[in-house]
Protein backbone atom coordinates (compact mmCIF):
# COMPACT_ATOMS: atom_id res chain seq x y z
CA UNK A 1 0.00 0.00 0.00
CA UNK A 2 1.51 3.73 -0.63
CA UNK A 3 1.51 5.45 2.41
CA UNK A 4 2.89 9.47 1.70
CA UNK A 5 2.94 12.62 4.04
CA UNK A 6 3.19 15.88 4.48
CA UNK A 7 6.07 17.01 6.85
CA UNK A 8 5.98 21.31 7.17
CA UNK A 9 7.99 22.92 9.74
CA UNK A 10 5.44 25.40 11.54
CA UNK A 11 8.13 28.45 11.56
CA UNK A 12 5.58 30.13 9.59
CA UNK A 13 2.27 30.51 8.05
CA UNK A 14 1.64 27.86 5.16
CA UNK A 15 1.61 29.32 2.11
CA UNK A 16 0.57 28.40 -1.71
CA UNK A 17 3.80 26.20 -1.94
CA UNK A 18 3.11 24.24 0.91
CA UNK A 19 -0.70 23.83 0.06
CA UNK A 20 0.90 22.47 -3.35
CA UNK A 21 3.09 20.38 -1.70
CA UNK A 22 -0.17 18.74 1.03
CA UNK A 23 -2.47 18.73 -1.93
CA UNK A 24 0.18 16.71 -4.19
CA UNK A 25 0.60 13.61 -1.73
CA UNK A 26 -2.73 13.73 -0.34
CA UNK A 27 -3.90 12.49 -3.98
CA UNK A 28 -1.05 10.04 -4.11
CA UNK A 29 -2.13 8.49 -1.47
CA UNK A 30 -6.25 8.71 -2.32
CA UNK A 31 -5.55 8.08 -6.02
CA UNK A 32 -3.86 4.45 -4.97
CA UNK A 33 -6.27 3.45 -2.13
CA UNK A 34 -2.96 4.21 0.25
CA UNK A 35 -2.80 6.49 3.16
CA UNK A 36 -1.56 10.20 3.80
CA UNK A 37 0.19 10.99 6.68
CA UNK A 38 0.77 14.13 8.71
CA UNK A 39 3.99 15.12 10.26
CA UNK A 40 4.53 18.17 12.09
CA UNK A 41 8.44 18.68 11.90
CA UNK A 42 9.32 21.60 15.13
CA UNK A 43 12.57 19.71 16.27
CA UNK A 44 13.95 23.38 16.34
CA UNK A 45 12.24 24.77 18.91
CA UNK A 46 13.57 28.24 18.81
CA UNK A 47 12.02 28.73 15.30
CA UNK A 48 8.96 26.50 15.29
CA UNK A 49 6.10 27.82 17.47
CA UNK A 50 2.91 26.20 18.91
CA UNK A 51 0.43 28.87 16.59
CA UNK A 52 1.73 27.91 14.04
CA UNK A 53 0.85 24.17 14.35
CA UNK A 54 -2.28 25.13 15.03
CA UNK A 55 -2.61 26.89 11.65
CA UNK A 56 -1.40 24.43 9.82
CA UNK A 57 -4.44 21.59 11.60
CA UNK A 58 -6.89 24.60 10.39
CA UNK A 59 -5.12 24.94 7.22
CA UNK A 60 -5.37 21.54 5.64
CA UNK A 61 -8.92 20.78 7.24
CA UNK A 62 -9.58 24.05 5.22
CA UNK A 63 -8.60 22.05 1.94
CA UNK A 64 -10.40 19.39 2.51
CA UNK A 65 -7.12 17.16 3.57
CA UNK A 66 -7.82 14.59 6.32
CA UNK A 67 -4.64 12.58 7.79
CA UNK A 68 -5.20 8.98 8.20
CA UNK A 69 -3.11 8.59 11.57
CA UNK A 70 -2.22 10.67 14.45
CA UNK A 71 0.05 13.40 13.51
CA UNK A 72 3.57 12.11 14.49
CA UNK A 73 5.02 15.50 16.45
CA UNK A 74 8.93 15.40 16.36
CA UNK A 75 9.36 17.41 19.48
CA UNK A 76 8.06 14.43 21.28
CA UNK A 77 10.06 11.97 19.85
CA UNK A 78 13.55 12.62 21.32
CA UNK A 79 13.91 9.36 22.74
CA UNK A 80 13.24 7.89 19.66
CA UNK A 81 15.89 9.41 17.64
CA UNK A 82 18.52 9.29 20.49
CA UNK A 83 17.80 5.51 20.03
CA UNK A 84 19.06 5.55 16.42
CA UNK A 85 22.19 8.35 17.31
CA UNK A 86 23.30 5.43 19.39
CA UNK A 87 23.16 2.94 16.85
CA UNK A 88 25.43 4.94 14.92
CA UNK A 89 27.95 5.95 17.45
CA UNK A 90 28.65 2.42 18.72
CA UNK A 91 29.16 2.52 14.62
CA UNK A 92 31.78 4.50 15.49
CA UNK A 93 30.70 6.59 12.95
CA UNK A 94 29.71 9.69 14.69
CA UNK A 95 32.40 12.28 16.32
CA UNK A 96 32.30 15.19 18.46
CA UNK A 97 32.85 18.60 17.21
CA UNK A 98 33.05 21.54 19.32
CA UNK A 99 34.25 24.46 16.37
CA UNK A 100 32.04 27.44 16.10
CA UNK A 101 30.99 28.80 12.88
CA UNK A 102 33.97 31.20 13.19
CA UNK A 103 36.87 28.42 13.85
CA UNK A 104 35.79 26.47 10.71
CA UNK A 105 35.73 29.86 8.57
CA UNK A 106 39.53 30.64 10.13
CA UNK A 107 40.30 27.07 9.02
CA UNK A 108 38.44 27.26 5.66
CA UNK A 109 40.59 30.43 5.18
CA UNK A 110 43.91 29.18 5.83
CA UNK A 111 42.93 26.49 3.35
CA UNK A 112 42.04 29.17 1.02
CA UNK A 113 38.03 28.15 0.72
CA UNK A 114 36.42 30.74 2.70
CA UNK A 115 32.86 30.83 1.92
CA UNK A 116 30.84 33.90 0.86
CA UNK A 117 27.86 35.15 2.54
CA UNK A 118 24.88 33.08 3.03
CA UNK A 119 27.32 30.26 0.96
CA UNK A 120 27.13 26.91 2.01
CA UNK A 121 30.73 25.03 3.11
CA UNK A 122 31.48 21.57 3.51
CA UNK A 123 33.19 20.75 7.68
CA UNK A 124 36.82 21.01 7.15
CA UNK A 125 37.13 18.21 9.42
CA UNK A 126 38.98 19.85 12.56
CA UNK A 127 38.02 17.87 15.18
CA UNK A 128 38.01 14.50 13.07
CA UNK A 129 39.97 12.14 14.74
CA UNK A 130 40.86 14.36 17.95
CA UNK A 131 40.22 12.96 21.21
CA UNK A 132 38.48 15.87 23.17
CA UNK A 133 37.49 16.26 26.91
CA UNK A 134 34.07 16.95 26.25
CA UNK A 135 33.65 18.17 30.18
CA UNK A 136 34.92 21.18 29.03
CA UNK A 137 32.19 22.16 26.47
CA UNK A 138 28.59 23.26 27.57
CA UNK A 139 27.77 22.40 24.18
CA UNK A 140 29.08 20.19 21.19
CA UNK A 141 27.82 18.87 17.71
CA UNK A 142 27.99 15.04 16.78
CA UNK A 143 29.20 15.04 13.09
CA UNK A 144 28.59 11.98 10.68
CA UNK A 145 32.00 10.42 9.35
CA UNK A 146 31.30 10.11 6.12
CA UNK A 147 34.16 9.19 4.60
CA UNK A 148 34.16 5.96 7.09
CA UNK A 149 30.40 5.24 6.31
CA UNK A 150 30.71 4.64 3.02
CA UNK A 151 33.56 2.19 3.47
CA UNK A 152 31.31 0.49 5.78
CA UNK A 153 28.47 0.62 3.06
CA UNK A 154 31.08 -0.64 0.41
CA UNK A 155 28.63 -0.67 -2.54
CA UNK A 156 26.99 2.02 -4.49
CA UNK A 157 23.52 3.76 -3.59
CA UNK A 158 20.85 4.62 -5.60
CA UNK A 159 17.28 6.10 -5.26
CA UNK A 160 14.22 5.99 -7.43
CA UNK A 161 12.84 9.85 -7.94
CA UNK A 162 9.84 9.12 -9.76
CA UNK A 163 10.41 12.45 -12.38
CA UNK A 164 14.28 11.56 -12.60
CA UNK A 165 14.38 7.82 -12.79
CA UNK A 166 17.31 5.51 -10.69
CA UNK A 167 19.57 8.33 -9.18
CA UNK A 168 23.10 7.27 -8.03
CA UNK A 169 23.47 8.91 -4.68
CA UNK A 170 26.36 11.30 -3.58
CA UNK A 171 26.27 11.17 -0.37
CA UNK A 172 29.72 13.35 0.22
CA UNK A 173 27.74 16.22 -1.27
CA UNK A 174 27.31 17.90 2.31
CA UNK A 175 30.63 16.28 3.88
CA UNK A 176 30.44 15.52 7.24
CA UNK A 177 27.18 17.26 8.92
CA UNK A 178 25.83 17.26 11.91
CA UNK A 179 23.14 14.89 13.45
CA UNK A 180 22.80 15.30 16.22
CA UNK A 181 23.71 18.78 19.36
CA UNK A 182 23.87 18.48 23.12
CA UNK A 183 21.74 20.95 23.25
CA UNK A 184 19.77 21.81 20.14
CA UNK A 185 19.06 17.62 19.84
CA UNK A 186 18.76 16.30 16.78
CA UNK A 187 19.07 17.38 12.94
CA UNK A 188 16.24 16.95 9.81
CA UNK A 189 18.18 14.42 7.95
CA UNK A 190 18.11 11.87 10.98
CA UNK A 191 14.56 12.68 11.63
CA UNK A 192 13.11 12.63 8.53
CA UNK A 193 14.74 9.37 7.48
CA UNK A 194 13.95 8.06 10.92
CA UNK A 195 10.40 9.24 11.02
CA UNK A 196 9.76 7.68 7.07
CA UNK A 197 10.85 4.47 8.08
CA UNK A 198 9.05 3.94 11.57
CA UNK A 199 5.74 5.08 9.75
CA UNK A 200 6.29 3.20 6.75
CA UNK A 201 5.95 5.94 3.96
CA UNK A 202 6.61 4.32 0.64
CA UNK A 203 6.81 7.34 -1.08
CA UNK A 204 8.49 10.70 -0.63
CA UNK A 205 7.38 13.78 -1.97
CA UNK A 206 8.91 16.85 -1.10
CA UNK A 207 10.43 19.73 -3.09
CA UNK A 208 13.35 19.83 -5.44
CA UNK A 209 15.41 21.87 -2.98
CA UNK A 210 15.52 18.72 -0.61
CA UNK A 211 17.00 16.75 -3.75
CA UNK A 212 20.20 17.23 -2.64
CA UNK A 213 19.16 16.20 1.13
CA UNK A 214 18.45 12.76 0.10
CA UNK A 215 21.57 11.92 -1.50
CA UNK A 216 22.57 11.74 2.34
CA UNK A 217 19.44 10.22 3.39
CA UNK A 218 20.15 7.17 1.23
CA UNK A 219 23.12 6.80 3.21
CA UNK A 220 21.68 7.20 6.84
CA UNK A 221 19.18 4.15 5.67
CA UNK A 222 21.43 2.27 4.29
CA UNK A 223 23.41 2.53 7.89
CA UNK A 224 20.55 2.05 10.11
CA UNK A 225 19.48 -0.73 8.21
CA UNK A 226 15.81 0.70 6.45
CA UNK A 227 14.05 0.06 3.68
CA UNK A 228 14.02 2.48 0.56
CA UNK A 229 11.18 4.36 0.36
CA UNK A 230 10.50 6.10 -3.73
CA UNK A 231 10.82 9.87 -3.92
CA UNK A 232 9.44 12.61 -5.87
CA UNK A 233 11.13 15.86 -5.51
CA UNK A 234 8.38 19.04 -6.96
CA UNK A 235 8.83 21.70 -8.68
CA UNK A 236 8.82 25.00 -5.78
CA UNK A 237 5.28 26.38 -7.30
CA UNK A 238 6.46 30.33 -7.91
CA UNK A 239 3.92 33.52 -8.16
CA UNK A 240 3.25 35.51 -10.93
CA UNK A 241 6.77 36.82 -11.00
CA UNK A 242 8.40 33.88 -11.08
CA UNK A 243 9.73 33.96 -7.50
CA UNK A 244 9.14 31.06 -5.43
CA UNK A 245 6.22 31.43 -2.70
CA UNK A 246 8.06 31.82 1.27
CA UNK A 247 7.00 31.83 4.97
CA UNK A 248 9.57 34.63 5.20
CA UNK A 249 7.54 37.20 2.74
CA UNK A 250 4.10 36.08 4.04
CA UNK A 251 3.25 35.66 0.22
CA UNK A 252 0.25 34.31 0.12
CA UNK A 253 -0.29 32.73 3.45
CA UNK A 254 -3.36 29.68 3.64
CA UNK A 255 -4.61 31.79 6.21
CA UNK A 256 -5.06 34.77 4.65
CA UNK A 257 -6.94 33.22 1.70
CA UNK A 258 -9.26 31.42 4.07
CA UNK A 259 -10.36 34.93 5.97
CA UNK A 260 -10.85 35.86 2.82
CA UNK A 261 -13.83 34.56 2.47
CA UNK A 262 -12.83 32.86 -1.06
CA UNK A 263 -13.81 29.24 -1.28
CA UNK A 264 -11.70 26.56 -0.71
CA UNK A 265 -12.14 24.66 -3.74
CA UNK A 266 -11.52 27.42 -5.73
CA UNK A 267 -7.88 27.69 -4.55
CA UNK A 268 -7.77 24.13 -5.06
CA UNK A 269 -8.43 23.95 -8.55
CA UNK A 270 -6.74 26.88 -9.51
CA UNK A 271 -3.00 24.88 -7.70
CA UNK A 272 -4.35 21.35 -9.72
CA UNK A 273 -4.98 23.40 -12.55
CA UNK A 274 -1.86 25.08 -13.04
CA UNK A 275 0.84 23.35 -10.82
CA UNK A 276 -0.52 19.27 -11.03
N1 LIG B 1 10.03 20.16 7.00
C1 LIG B 1 10.46 20.38 5.66
C2 LIG B 1 9.85 21.67 5.15
O1 LIG B 1 8.94 22.21 5.77
C3 LIG B 1 10.06 19.26 4.72
C4 LIG B 1 10.92 18.09 4.91
C5 LIG B 1 10.57 16.87 4.06
O2 LIG B 1 9.54 16.84 3.40
O3 LIG B 1 11.38 15.94 4.10
O4 LIG B 1 10.31 22.18 4.16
Amino acid sequence: MIVTRFAPSPTGYLHLGHAYAALFAYNQAKINGGKFLLRIEDIDQIRCKKMYVDEIYKDLEWLGIQWDEEPLIQSNRMLVYKKYIDLLKQKGLLYPCVCSRKDIEQELAKLGSAPHKGETFLYPGICKGKQIDLSHFDDYSLRINIEQSIKIVASNLYFTDLKKGKIKAIPTLFGDIILARKKMGVSYHLCSVVDDYLSGVTLVTRGSDLFESTHVHRLLQELMGFYVPKYFHHELIVDQNGKKFSKRDASFTIRQLRESGIASKDVIKYIKENFF
